[in-house]
């Protein structure tokens, strides 16, 4: 090096040429693909165009279904419904105790009453108010004892104790409306008679355009129209498994769901398509 000739240092203050330079290159858009993520870094989401779908667009194409049911099957093979029971009875008594209240709550609440209470019949000879205390844990414990026990007396008076395996009877039953009676006829008896609309089937139906209302019995139609019966059952067990593992109410996890390129959600964390201003919960 030639004496008295030192090499440019960057300024002490950050006012070197390199620091002007990088503060004044062009921004760059972020890819539309998946970025490589340091693990236990935070990802960050590429703000989405909003819109309305192109002209021509069909969310409720069959190949798009197919797609959907594919992927569904090859993230949750073989799920089936969370609340624990060992007969049709125990299943109504456990549905209907899920109404605002967690599985896993309620399979802590049920092994107590069944052992006390084995039978529809043993059910059936309680006042509501003797079963209130023991329910309480899983909230509106007053209207869900009136219902068990309504059920109860309606299951052995007119079934002679056992749980009707038909829609139209189900419906008869106090506190019985469509969903219990499609997880009770879908879980249980195996029959494919519609499709269980859960809070987790409505708001996920919706993000995947699958329907546009937001009344579950209507709901319940459009998914009847747009998935093939032989998937019904399966259909409603993965998607509320996948609304709780994944694509939960607030701040759905995108970036991970195996539905990402097919979903339009206007309300989603992150994507790599067009989202769509109605596809919304
Ligand atoms: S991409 Fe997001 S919003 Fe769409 S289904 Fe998956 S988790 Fe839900």
């Amino acid at each position: 090096m030639v004496r008295g000739v030192i090499p440019r240092q960057p300024a002490k203050t950050g006012r070197h040429e390199g620091a002007r330079k990088a503060l004044s290159r062009p921004k760059i858009t972020p890819a539309k693909t998946k970025p490589e993520v340091r693990p236990g870094a935070k990802r960050k989401a590429p703000k989405p165009a909003s819109g309305k779908p192109p002209a021509g667009y069909n969310p409720v194409a069959p190949e798009r279904v197919r797609e959907i049911l594919r992927r569904l099957d090859e993230r949750y093979p073989g799920v089936t419904c969370a609340l624990t029971h060992r007969s049709a009875w125990e299943l109504l008594v456990s549905t209907i105790l899920s109404a605002q209240c967690t599985d896993a709550r309620v399979n802590m609440v049920t092994p107590v009453i069944f052992a006390r209470y084995p039978t529809a019949a043993d059910f059936a000879r309680l006042k509501p108010e003797q079963l209130e205390p023991e329910i309480r844990s899983t909230g509106f414990f007053r209207n869900k004892s009136r219902s068990i026990v309504g059920a109860a007396r309606a299951v052995v008076e007119r079934h002679g104790g056992q749980v009707p395996a038909t829609m139209e009877e189900l419906l008869e039953i106090p506190g019985v409306a469509r969903k219990t009676a499609n997880v009770v006829l879908g879980t249980w008896f195996r029959k494919a008679v519609g499709v269980v609309v859960d809070t987790h089937v409505l708001r996920i139906s919706r993000r995947l355009e699958l329907t546009r209302n937001d009344d579950p019995q209507k709901i319940e139609q459009d998914l009847m129209k747009a998935i093939p019966q032989e998937k019904w059952i399966e259909f409603s067990h993965q998607i509320i498994h996948h609304g709780r593992a994944l694509c939960v109410a607030r701040t759905p996890k995108c970036a991970d769901c195996p539905l990402e390129t097919l979903c339009h959600a206007a309300d989603k964390t992150w994507s790599t398509v067009e989202v769509h201003k109605a596809a919304r919960p």
